[in-house]
């Protein structure tokens, strides 16, 4: 049987715009790996590793680790045999230009299939970050549109649901910012690689992963769909 060719994702988009969500989504849809930086850090951070120590102190602050850093982790993981044969979905990485220039290169000479741009206005995300809860166990998104069943527990797997440290006022206008001044400017990088597509992501999630998959279909993404 002849596989399909992997699918490589990587998904840009404001702090609460919706990526976890959508990116677990394409990650169902095509059978390939989330591969979230934010939830590897808070992987380390909750192992408490030094390398979690030292992050965390970022995070907490919203700022961004080192791009040496956070690349390392990521080649590290890219390099896993389900990614090499499937594909991945990225999520939150690369988040500056030399981070997109590293991952060209980690990635040559097959490069990206499509980056997904999620397009949602500030006053939106700004309302959704701060009533934003997560799950301190599994990392399962809740927010005042989206409650937990019981007060404080997760409906997935009963862990303590709280608020992320670094979803302050403070850290959420510092985060925001960076994106403005670091990651905007990828836009016009993938814009010029061929590779972005802008969509619009407020409304509904069905209807957002809709745009999404329509716009990937249109690049011909059938033949690396993996079926059974
Ligand atoms: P958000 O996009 O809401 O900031 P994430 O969960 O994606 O949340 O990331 C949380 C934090 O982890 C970031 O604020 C930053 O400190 C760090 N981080 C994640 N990805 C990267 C990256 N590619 N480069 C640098 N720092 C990162
Ligand atoms: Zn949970």
């Amino acid at each position: 049987m002849e596989l399909p060719h992997p699918i490589r994702l990587a998904m840009l988009g404001r702090q609460g715009a919706g990526k976890g969500t959508q990116c677990v989504r394409l990650s169902h849809y095509f059978a390939i790996p989330h591969i979230s930086t934010g939830d590897m850090l808070r992987a380390a951070v909750r192992a408490n590793s030094p390398f979690g120590q030292k992050a965390s102190e970022f995070m907490e602050r919203g700022e961004l680790v080192s791009d040496d850093v956070i690349t390392g982790v990521v080649s590290e993981r890219l390099a896993e045999s389900d990614a090499r044969a499937r594909g991945f979905v990225l999520d939150g990485y690369p988040r500056t230009v030399v981070q997109a220039a590293a991952l060209q290169e980690i990635l040559a000479p097959a490069g990206l299939f499509a980056v997904v741009d999620l397009d949602v206005p500030l006053d939106i995300v700004k309302a959704r970050l701060s009533s934003r809860r997560v799950c301190s166990v599994c990392g399962a998104n809740y927010s005042s549109e989206v409650p937990t069943q019981m007060e404080g527990i997760c409906d997935v797997c009963g862990g303590e649901v709280v608020q992320r440290p670094d979803d302050t006022e403070e850290a959420i206008s510092r985060r925001l910012a960076l994106y403005e001044e670091m990651t905007r400017p990828l836009e016009d990088y993938y814009r010029e690689l061929g590779l972005l597509e802008v969509i619009d992501g407020t409304g509904a999630l069905d209807a957002v992963t809709d745009r999404i998959l329509l716009a990937l279909r249109s690049r011909g993404m059938e033949g690396r769909v993996f079926r059974g």
